[in-house]
C-alpha cells in the first residue's frame, strides 16, 4: 500500500493490527486474529524463513502451549511430528536421585521451533485477511491518535504501514520496546550453557535425562528423527566451540559422550531473565520475548509467549470492538507480568539445581532432589515442569 517513494497512499487501508516480528509468537498471534477475520499484517525483517535443518532454539512444547496451538488448528500436526517425553530422570555420579513419569494429560512434546513456525506459516496462508511481509525492518512508530503508522525499510525504500494497534513481537532485542520507552529489567543471575543436537544413542527415547553433576548439569532431551539435544552448564564459553568440545564435557561428567560425526553445529548461550516495564503503552503492546526473556533452562519462553498471544488476542478483539480505549492493555499487562514472574522463578530454580556444587552443599542439594521426587511433592513438581500452573 505504499507508493514507490514509500509514502502512505491516502487510500491506504488502516489495518486492524500490525505485528512486528514473524517468529513463533508473532505468527501465532496473527493466526488467532486472522481466524476471527481481523485484518492483520506481519512485518518480518528476515527475507526467508530458516531453512529445514537450521539450528533451532526451542524444542519443548508444554500442555498449555499445545492447547493454544489446538485453537489455531495445528495441534494435531504438532502431535504427529513431535516426540513425546513421558519421563524425567535425575542422576548424580551414576546414582538415581529421582524419576518422574508425566501423566497422560501433562506430557511434554519435543519439536523444533522452526517446524512449528513452518506449520503456523502454512496455517496463515489459509487466512485471507492476514499478510506476512518479509524483508521489512521496522525502525519507528508515529502515533496519529486514532491509529499508529509503523515505519520501516524494505530493500532500501521506506515503508509506512498504518494500523489501529501495533504489537511488538520482535524478540529479546526488541526495537519496539525501546520505541515505547519500556525499561528492560534484569531478574536474578544468569548462567552460560553449551548445546548440541546429535544422534540419540542413549536408548532412552522418551526420557529427559538430567545429570546433576558436581561440575555442573548436563541435560538431554529426545528430539524427532532419532536425535537428542544435549545442554551443559559451563563456567564460561569455551574458546573453541565444536561438537568434540561439547561431547568431551558431556563424557567427563556423565561417563558417556556422543557421536560427534552425527552432531549438528553446537551453540553457546547465556541464560538471562528480563521483564519489560511497561509491557504496553497506548496502542502498542509487547508479546513473547519482547515482553519477557525467560531462561531457556526449563524450556518455557515460547510457550509463555503463545499463552500471552492468546490473552492479547482477546484484549485486541475487545479494544477493536469498543473503539480503542487508551488503557486497552491494562489487564493484559497485569496478567502477563504475573505469569512471567512465575516462569522466571521456576527457571531460576532449575538453574540453581544444575549449578556446580561440591562437599556438604552437594549432599544437601541431592537430598532435596530426592525429597522432591517423593510421592507428596512429585505431582506438584510434574505440574511445575509441564507449566500447568499457567
Ligand atoms: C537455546 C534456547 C532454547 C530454548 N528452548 C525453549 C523450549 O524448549 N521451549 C520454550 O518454550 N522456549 C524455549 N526457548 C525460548 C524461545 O526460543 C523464545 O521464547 C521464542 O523464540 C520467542 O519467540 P518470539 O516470537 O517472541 O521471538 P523470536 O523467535 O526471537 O522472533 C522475533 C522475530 O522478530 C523479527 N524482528 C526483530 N526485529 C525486527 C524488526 N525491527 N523489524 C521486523 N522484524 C524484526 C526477528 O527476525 C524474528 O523473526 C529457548 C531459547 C533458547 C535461546
Amino acid at each position: 500500500m505504499t507508493d514507490p517513494a514509500g509514502a502512505v497512499r491516502p487510500d491506504a487501508p488502516i489495518h486492524d493490527v500490525a505485528i512486528v516480528g514473524g517468529g513463533a509468537v508473532g505468527l501465532l498471534l496473527a493466526c488467532l486474529l486472522g481466524a476471527r477475520g481481523r485484518d492483520v499484517v506481519v512485518l518480518e525483517r528476515r527475507t526467508e524463513p530458516p531453512p529445514p535443518g537450521a539450528p533451532s532454539r526451542a524444542i519443548g512444547v508444554h500442555p498449555p502451549g499445545l492447547k493454544v496451538l489446538d485453537h489455531v488448528g495445528i495441534g494435531d500436526a504438532v502431535r504427529e511430528r513431535a516426540v513425546v517425553i513421558r519421563e524425567g530422570r535425575v542422576t548424580c555420579e551414576g546414582r538415581t536421585l529421582g524419576a518422574m513419569r508425566f501423566p497422560r494429560s501433562g506430557l511434554v512434546r519435543s519439536l523444533p521451533q522452526r517446524e512449528v513456525e513452518a506449520l503456523l506459516e502454512e496455517r496463515l496462508e489459509e487466512l485471507p485477511d492476514v499478510r506476512v511481509r518479509r524483508g521489512v525492518e521496522v525502525t519507528g512508530l508515529r502515533d496519529r491518535g486514532t491509529h499508529v503508522v509503523v515505519v520501516g525499510t524494505q530493500a532500501g525504500a521506506e515503508v509506512d504501514v498504518p494500523a489501529r494497534y501495533v504489537v511488538g513481537a520482535d524478540g529479546v532485542r526488541s526495537g519496539i520496546r525501546s520505541l515505547i520507552d519500556a525499561r528492560w529489567r534484569p531478574r536474578g543471575r544468569g548462567a552460560t550453557y553449551v548445546m548440541c543436537d546429535t544422534r540419540d544413542d542413549t536408548g532412552a527415547r522418551e526420557t529427559a535425562l538430567l545429570h546433576f553433576e558436581p561440575t555442573g548439569v548436563v541435560e538431554s532431551f529426545p528430539m524427532p528423527g532419532g536425535l537428542r539435544r544435549y545442554v551443559a552448564r559451563v563456567r564460561r564459553r569455551p574458546s573453541v566451540l565444536d561438537a568434540p568440545t561439547v561431547a568431551a564435557i558431556v563424557e567427563a561428567r556423565t561417563g558417556q559422550g556422543f557421536d560427534t560425526d552425527a552432531a549438528g553445529e553446537p551453540t553457546a548461550f547465556d541464560a538471562r531473565q528480563h521483564l519489560a516495564q511497561p509491557i504496553a503503552a497506548g496502542r502498542v503492546a509487547l508479546v513473547g520475548d519482547a515482553a519477557h526473556e525467560v531462561s531457556p533452562i526449563g524450556g518455557q519462553g515460547m510457550n509463555l509467549g503463545w499463552i500471552g498471544a492468546q490473552h492479547l488476542s482477546h484484549e485486541l478483539e475487545a479494544a477493536l470492538a469498543a473503539g480503542a480505549p487508551l488503557d486497552a492493555f491494562a489487564a493484559y499487562e497485569r496478567a502477563r507480568r504475573g505469569a512471567a514472574i512465575r516462569a522466571m522463578r521456576q527457571a531460576a530454580f532449575n538453574m540453581r539445581m544444575g549449578a556446580p556444587v561440591s562437599g556438604l552443599r552437594l549432599r544437601a542439594r541431592n537430598a532435596s532432589v530426592r525429597m522432591l521426587g517423593l510421592a507428596p511433592t512429585r505431582a506438584l513438581l510434574a505440574r511445575a515442569f509441564t507449566m500447568r500452573w499457567l
